[in-house]
């Protein structure tokens, strides 16, 4: 298969962050936003999420220069954009949410464009259970990959909704990623083990969004290549967590703004040495 486009559905945010570094107020964030964002370095982006007439109009410039499809951004007249506030504690694994404030994402219906319903790979990113549920209804065929998240917020609200674990289980699948923070990702494939490391967290200065930059990176690397074997899904974690390195670097969306086809292939070298696997 020739290199293929990602949809990506999730959340735009304005988050306030504060880690033992800094503090950041009202800057771009979301799991869409992330995710994107990594995912754009590898591949064709089309981009579905809401947002409020408070986000600045020029907020998604630097996606829109990099190829990212934004025909499926809805902002609503007159309204606020979801919010989001938390804060890390010195061990940068463990993060309190401070404010959730869904706004407009609580009305989300998000309408996949026709001509985007045959895309192979898809990223749902973190936003309400049954609201992902209702993107996967839009597309008429299975993709090649739909890689799904969530967090802490859905599993507490909508206990209900998220019974993605047992499914999954139920249904044997041939792959499975695991990604832990700064112990790095695990790939289970084809009954063997590969573990790919993450940066030192004397490096991290702002953890968020990591999760959705290494899931963009994963799926925009498998995109690129147009195959999930157990090749590609080696160097996809790589990929993943080479991206979430620069993420982690600055605040916001900042770590994955300006990165140049060179610095990335650079730190891929790196992660790939550091795994000894690929
Ligand atoms: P991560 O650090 O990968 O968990 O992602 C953090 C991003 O997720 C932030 O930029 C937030 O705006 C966004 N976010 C936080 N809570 C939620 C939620 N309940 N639903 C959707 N997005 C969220």
């Amino acid at each position: 298969m020739s290199p293929q486009p990602v949809l990506v559905v999730g959340s735009i945010g304005l988050d306030d962050v504060e880690t033992p570094f800094g503090k950041a107020q009202g800057v771009l964030g979301g799991s869409a936003v992330y995710a994107s964002a990594a995912a754009s370095l590898f591949a064709p982006v089309r981009f579905v999420g809401v947002c409020g007439e408070d986000l600045p109009a020029d907020a998604f410039e630097f996606l829109r220069a990099r190829g990212v499809d934004l025909s499926g951004l809805e902002r609503v007249a007159g309204g606020k954009t979801f919010r989001w506030a938390g804060r890390y504690h010195f061990d940068m694994n463990a993060r309190d949410t401070l404010l959730t404030e869904l706004n407009t994402l609580a009305t989300f219906d998000p309408k996949v464009p026709p001509a985007w319903r045959q895309t192979p790979f898809v990223f749902l990113g973190n936003l309400l259970p049954s609201i992902q549920g209702k993107v996967l209804d839009q597309l008429p065929s299975r993709p090649v990959l739909a890689v799904l998240d969530t967090m802490n917020y859905w599993i507490e609200n909508a206990p209900s909704d998220v019974k993605a674990a047992a499914a999954i289980r139920r249904m044997g699948p041939s792959s499975v990623v695991v990604k832990k923070g700064e112990h790095g990702a695990l790939l289970f494939t084809d009954g063997r083990v590969f573990a790919a490391p993450a940066l030192p967290l004397e490096e991290v200065f702002d953890p968020t969004g990591a999760g959705d930059a290494f899931a963009g990176g994963f799926v925009g690397s498998l995109a690129a290549e147009g195959r999930v074997d157990e090749p590609s899904l080696r160097r996809a974690v790589i990929a993943g967590s080479a991206v979430a390195s620069f993420c982690v670097e600055r605040f916001s969306v900042e770590g994955l703004r300006d990165r140049s086809p060179k610095e990335i292939e650079a730190r891929i070298a790196q992660f790939r040495e550091l795994a000894h696997w690929s």
